[in-house]
């Protein structure tokens, strides 16, 4: 299952190349603000766990069978295992990047009690005595996402957002994939991702959506 969502995710930045319809080749595609660049990617995940979508190609190899549907439930099911504690793990290590970008590094005087303080906030399970995450955290010292560690979650909760779009009309309502294409793929970095995501949703992104995929708070 993981390699179908990995397809889809590899597509959904595809996509965003290959519909491109910008003259600049620094605006075009995924030449776009580093935390909108997931949302085309990651919006594509969704459809896995839909059954209109699955039935096109989700098949037995042999028997042509269509995967059941208590199958693709017990899927959607296991995808909220460990959402509370895993969310909970995303934004502390966004906001102990942030900690350390937001500040003079040299009034720092001690990793082990900068970071202690930061993860408070967060902290779910004791820790491990002697540990740190910093001197192991490679994405924001080495990785590039130096004071944008944050765009992992912020992606997830512009992609849940816009998705429920699709799901309110139909996640193969023509006309929602038309203004997604024209709105977001096709424009890429030429305007600023809040009005690209404003024009396709009608309203600034909503972090509901999210908490609700993530079986957070109940569906109405
Ligand atoms: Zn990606």
């Amino acid at each position: 299952f993981n390699e179908v969502t990995t397809l889809f995710h590899e597509f959904g930045h595809a996509l965003h190349g290959m519909l491109a319809n910008s003259k600049y080749e620094s605006l075009s595609g995924t030449s776009v603000f580093w935390d909108f660049v997931e949302l085309p990617s990651q919006i594509f995940e969704n459809w896995c766990y839909e059954k209109e979508c699955l039935d096109l190609f989700a098949k037995h190899y042999e028997t042509g069978e269509k995967i059941p549907e208590d199958l693709i439930e017990r899927i959607k099911k296991a995808s909220n295992y460990l959402q509370g504690y895993q969310t909970v793990r995303q934004i502390s290590f966004g906001l102990l990047d942030m900690a350390y970008h937001s500040q003079d590094p040299s009034q720092i005087e001690d990793i082990f009690d900068f970071e202690k303080e930061v993860m408070k906030k967060t902290e779910l399970l004791p820790s491990v005595p002697n540990t740190l995450m910093s001197t192991a955290f490679s994405h924001i010292f080495q990785g590039g996402y130096s004071s944008g560690y944050y765009s992992y979650k912020w992606a997830e909760v512009l992609d849940a957002d816009a998705f429920e779009l699709f799901q309110e009309k139909g996640v193969f309502d023509e006309e929602t994939a038309k203004s997604f294409q024209k709105n977001i793929l096709a424009a890429g970095g030429t305007e600023h991702p809040s009005i690209l995501y404003k024009r396709f949703r009608g309203r600034d992104p909503q972090p509901d959506a999210l908490m609700r995929r993530a079986g957070l708070v109940k569906k109405q």
